[in-house]
């Protein structure tokens, strides 16, 4: 495939490509350019020259304009879903999942785009107007992962194009493909330069949109280290900065609850993407009481799952996306193994397959705090069970991490509820449902999981500037002007 600039497919100056593989196959799907610093100066000014423009172009037609896009993906929403799958790797119901987020999320911010431009504030003095504009930051970088590639793209695309902004989009480099067709398929009808994808690898094409003074604003989502070194990038020029970056998320297990209800919700916000969701449940707490009988039920549920190619009916869990991401999580496994945890299920690469990033499923009891499982990101299919006493105990666990992304409760007592809610520091609680997000409800992280929200009205104000107007009407000398 190509790289889309300026409303047209282009090659890069490189003339190099890399390869996109399947990681349930490793076979090749196709390559993309490899975009380069040149490559993305003339995204850089393509969007720049769009700006002035669609800037102007009024929020109604933004608005069609957005509702025309996911009307454009749902007619494509079939194909889109089996290229996710075959670049992404998770089962078809997950990815059929995030185009119907993608598409909605386009709808979502076409109806803010209409109606959104400011507020008109009470002014200090009879006979002025004050006001407050919300303006476009100008040109956007959107640099994405690969695990959510279209999700998590349209929280920032939808949203920066609703406030008038144009936009480079940069995909991560192991999931092109999709944003590539998703561009094809339903942004032909903005105008030239409005929407830019260039391909690539983060310190050339990332770094150059972070670096360059006509990106006015980075939105990232990926790692804290990445994210770290372009916010450190970025402060040189002032620019604005969203950080949607990594976690490692707890979840509590009241001593109320009904073991199988706990234990499958467990398994699906533990294992949904195998593992590599940001909100992936990554540390669990299960109260004492419940705690040898939840275990042996987690660990036979857990055994049942059926990995496969997520193209295959009745796969649950699919490949991880590449080998080098599965060894970094057998390695924390091996970690804590070798510290005294406990394998009860998983943590093995399946006979079964030749080809693919398997890695099976574990259930680890007898970790603690010292250990990596329970302190680094996973990004993997591991459930490290710990037991607690009380809710203080809980409550000190959940919150004894440098994370702050999401947390999880399964209780129906509601004073656990509101105690877990008010106590523990992440941008999401969620109680009794786990990872189930909502256009309406800003999503984002405190501490090292971020700076910024998507969704919701948040996350369009973040794609905006304030601009305060005060405007004198009658004009006129002022008392209090010069001289005193
Ligand atoms: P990553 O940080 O390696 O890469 C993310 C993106 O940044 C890619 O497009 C990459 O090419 C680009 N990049 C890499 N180096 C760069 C540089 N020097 N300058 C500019 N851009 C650069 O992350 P990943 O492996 O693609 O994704 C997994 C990570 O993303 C996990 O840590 C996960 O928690 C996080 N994540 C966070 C959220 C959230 O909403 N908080 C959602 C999904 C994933």
């Amino acid at each position: 495939m190509k790289m889309w600039v300026n409303g047209a497919w282009v090659d890069s100056s490189s003339n190099k490509f890399i390869e996109v593989l399947n990681p349930a196959t490793e076979e090749m799907l196709d390559e993309v350019p490899r975009g380069t610093e040149e490559d993305t100066h003339q995204a850089i000014t393509a969007a720049k020259a769009a700006f002035l423009e669609w800037r102007r172009t009024p929020g109604s037609e933004r608005a069609a304009a957005l509702h025309q896009t996911a009307a454009k993906i749902r007619e494509h929403h079939d194909e889109l879903v089996e290229l996710l799958t075959k670049e992404e790797g998770k089962p078809v119901p997950e990815n059929d999942e995030e185009l119907w987020w993608t598409e909605e999320t386009f709808d979502y911010y076409a109806e803010l785009a209409r109606h959104e431009r400011g507020t008109l504030i009470p002014p200090g003095e009879p006979g002025q107007f004050n006001f407050v504009l919300k303006e476009p930051w100008g040109v956007v970088a959107c640099i994405v992962p690969w695990n959510y590639p279209l999700l998590l793209l349209v929280w920032k695309l939808a949203p920066a194009l609703a406030a008038g902004n144009t936009v480079i989009i940069k995909p991560s480099k192991l999931t092109p493909l999709t944003t590539l067709r998703l561009v094809e398929a339903a942004c032909d009808h903005l105008p030239p330069g409005v929407v830019n994808v260039v391909t690539g690898y983060g310190p050339d094409v990332g770094e150059t949109l972070v670096t360059h003074p006509d990106v006015r604003m980075v939105a990232f989502t990926g790692s804290s280290k990445v994210g770290q070194h372009i916010a450190a990038l970025a402060a040189p020029m002032m620019k604005k900065i969203h950080l949607e970056l990594g976690g490692k998320d707890p979840m509590v297990i009241a001593p109320d609850v009904e073991i199988d209800v706990a234990v499958s919700g467990l398994a699906y916000a533990a294992l949904i993407n195998t593992g590599q969701v940001c909100t992936s449940t990554e540390r669990v707490y299960v109260h004492e009481s419940l705690f040898p009988q939840f275990s042996e039920q987690l660990t036979d549920f857990v055994s049942k799952l059926r990995l496969g190619n997520g193209l295959d009916e009745g796969t649950d869990i699919g490949p991880m996306i590449r080998n080098s991401f599965r060894e970094a999580v057998e390695s924390q496994i091996a970690d804590a193994v070798s510290a005294g945890a406990k394998v009860l299920t998983g943590g093995d690469r399946p006979v079964e397959f030749e080809h693919g990033f398997f890695l099976r499923p574990a259930v680890l009891v007898d970790v603690d705090h010292s250990m990596r499982i329970m302190r680094e990101e996973t990004f993997g299919p591991v459930i490290p069970l710990m037991p607690y006493r009380d809710f203080d105990e809980a409550i000190q666990l959940a919150n004894d991490s440098e994370y702050g992304l999401g947390a999880s409760l399964m209780t129906y007592d509601a004073k656990l509820v509101k105690r877990f809610f008010e106590e523990v520091l992440a941008g999401t609680i969620w109680i009794n449902d786990p990872l189930t997000d909502n256009f309406a409800g800003p999503f984002g992280g405190m501490k090292m999981s971020g700076i910024g929200r998507e969704l919701g009205q948040e996350g369009y104000d973040e794609f905006c500037q304030v601009k305060h107007v005060h405007w004198d009407i009658e004009g006129g000398m002022k008392e209090y002007w010069y001289p005193y």
